[in-house]
């Protein structure tokens, strides 16, 4: 079936599952109409880039459930956009916010903790020297700043399609050949054009023209793009981009904030990557607001002659004041060993193959010229028979209308997923039981979908 004619569907069941979300909600509703003394009535304003017309106003989140203010329960499968990877509420997260409410949250000095965290990190990432960050963009920040004092270079590459962040140098997009400002992007003051390189991703030869220049800094990646539909590397794309960034004095920066859904220590351990620095935040602490980034050996030491160099005491522009503090320590330290475990990434995984089948077949059976696209607990539902190199390809596959439609089929059905894609994400607290509900649901939306654009 054309994607034109699955549009036109979509645009048909738009009105009816609107209502639907709306007829059940009256106390969000509610939420949304008064003036609450936020801008746009939300603490965020992202919050209402979701299909539905108000925000779901969330009273309770454990485990993979979310209860609105009206009562209604849902399996999330959106997991605060990977912040709640392990479920909402882990347990062992939830006592070590107890102990460090007790002891101190931030005292801006290092607690206890400190040894078994940088112990673990190290263990877990292969990379020897750590330091805590309150968000995955400050740590990309930090990341971007380290690797352009160690190699005195300006420039940054990142490939077209990228989310790294609220990280100017990232918000780039390549139009015609040029990387310019996203146009998206707000009170931007300098030219990105001239700090950044975008190229396509798996583009061998267009990584190697920019980093002939011999002028960048570092290649910050994700190992498999998850922001821009789901990308995967071309076999050989990542031997070759590391390769190509050694051989030109270019780091790696590597981001798993999205691909730790591969496994234990994320998709570089998983495929041996070996980053120079690696950068992981949103469920890193279950859920609170820290993330890490960490150096090789060598990075750190070429890092500290940098500073030694500058003479660079005080303000550096890396670090924040809540950074590295005890509740974040604390809650590493919790999720590091008892909630990131290699028996929950099999029990994600074991509900994400049945997730995967399930979606797999009912496109089939819908005849729809779409594929599912996974990496470990995070799987992608792709709008194009086969899956995309780079992000010119995935913008192309995508539909918003589509999307829009079944995300809001699904929220009807009880189960939400993550809005501006089509990701399901899987938490260990999934059951195998709620896996293949959804997957029947899922194929009932098709089949509605089908049969709107017949
Ligand atoms: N890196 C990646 C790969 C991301 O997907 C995101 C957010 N979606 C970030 C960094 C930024 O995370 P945060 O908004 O928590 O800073």
């Amino acid at each position: 079936m054309e994607k034109a004619a699955l549009e036109a569907g979509a645009r048909m069941l738009l009105p009816q599952a609107t209502a639907a979300y709306e007829v059940k909600r009256p106390k969000s509703a509610a939420f949304a109409l008064a003036d609450n003394g936020f801008f746009d009535r939300v603490p965020m304003y992202w919050m209402l880039d979701w299909p539905t017309p108000f925000p779901m106003v969330v009273a309770e989140a454990t485990g993979a459930r979310l209860t609105d203010v009206d009562g209604n329960t849902v399996i999330d499968l959106c997991l605060g956009d990977t912040g709640a990877m392990f479920g909402h509420g882990p347990e062992p997260v939830l006592r070590a916010l107890g102990r460090s409410a007790l002891q101190g949250l931030t005292t801006m000095l290092p607690s206890p903790d400190v040894g078994v965290v940088g112990r673990l990190l190290a263990e877990r990432f292969g990379l020897s020297r750590w330091q805590v960050a309150a968000t995955a963009s400050d740590s990309n920040r930090f990341a971007i700043r380290a690797a352009r004092a160690v190699t005195d270079r300006r420039k940054i590459l990142v490939f077209d399609g990228c989310y790294h962040g609220a990280v100017d140098e990232t918000l780039v997009d390549l139009v015609d050949g040029r990387t310019q400002a996203r146009g998206s992007l707000l009170g931007q003051a300098a030219e990105l054009g001239e700090s950044t390189v975008a190229v396509p991703f798996n583009d061998e030869a267009a990584l190697e023209a920019a980093l002939a220049h011999g002028d960048i800094a570092c290649v910050l990646a994700e190992p498999a793009m998850t922001n821009c539909g789901m990308i995967l590397p071309a076999p050989g794309f990542h031997k070759a981009l590391r390769a190509l960034s050694r051989q030109h004095g270019t780091l790696l920066v590597i981001d798993e904030t999205h691909t730790i859904s591969t496994g234990l220590g994320g998709y570089s351990a998983a495929y041996g990557l070996e980053p120079d620095i690696l950068v992981v935040g949103k469920p890193i602490g279950g859920g609170i607001p820290v993330s890490v980034w960490g150096m090789s050996e060598e990075v750190a030491l070429r890092f500290d002659d940098a500073r030694r160099a500058r003479n660079a005491s005080g303000h550096s522009g890396i670090g924040t004041t809540l950074s590295g503090s005890a509740l974040q320590l604390a809650c590493l330290r919790a999720c590091l060993e008892e909630v990131m475990t290699v028996e929950a990434y099999r029990a994600m995984h074991r509900s994400a193959d049945i997730v995967e089948a399930g979606l797999r077949s009912a496109i089939e059976d819908c005849d729809l010229p779409w594929h599912v696209s996974r990496i470990g607990a995070r799987l992608e539902i792709v709008f194009s028979a086969t899956p995309p190199s780079n992000a010119e390809q995935s913008r192309e596959a995508s539909s918003e209308v589509i999307e829009h439609a079944l995300h809001l089929l699904l929220l009807e059905r009880g189960f939400l997923l993550t809005p501006f894609h089509n990701m399901v994400l899987v938490c260990p607290a999934l059951q195998e039981a709620d896996a293949i509900r959804f997957t029947r649901a899922y194929r009932e939306v098709l089949g509605e979908l089908v049969h709107a654009s017949r």
